[in-house]
């Protein structure tokens, strides 16, 4: 009885260990996979986040930071710098 149930436990562990060695080898692989493509991602993700990042900071900074002193544009209604000659959303001329 006890040796049946130790030749069972052999056999599922003689068939889950393949399994379990190539799902941790698996595992690894997307471990590492998934490590280099979070790197490409962000060295993309900062080349293009530069690029379009200083497109909206200029939109939201105009106007987010100038609740005080602030011109709003005449053709659009955006709130653009005190001093600003052109608006920061339709490049209107102020
Ligand atoms: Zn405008």
């Amino acid at each position: 009885m006890v040796s049946e149930v130790l030749w069972l436990l052999g056999l599922v562990v003689l068939i889950f260990l393949p399994g379990l060695c190539f799902v941790a080898l698996f595992r690894l692989i997307d471990y590492v996979a998934h490590d280099e493509l979070i790197a490409r991602v962000e060295n993309g993700e900062m080349q293009s986040g530069c690029r379009t990042g200083s497109g909206s900071e200029l939109s939201d900074g105009s106007s987010g930071a100038t609740s005080g002193d602030s011109v709003r544009c005449p053709s659009c209604g955006a709130e653009n710098w005190g001093d600003a000659t052109y608006c920061g959303n339709c490049l209107t001329e102020i």
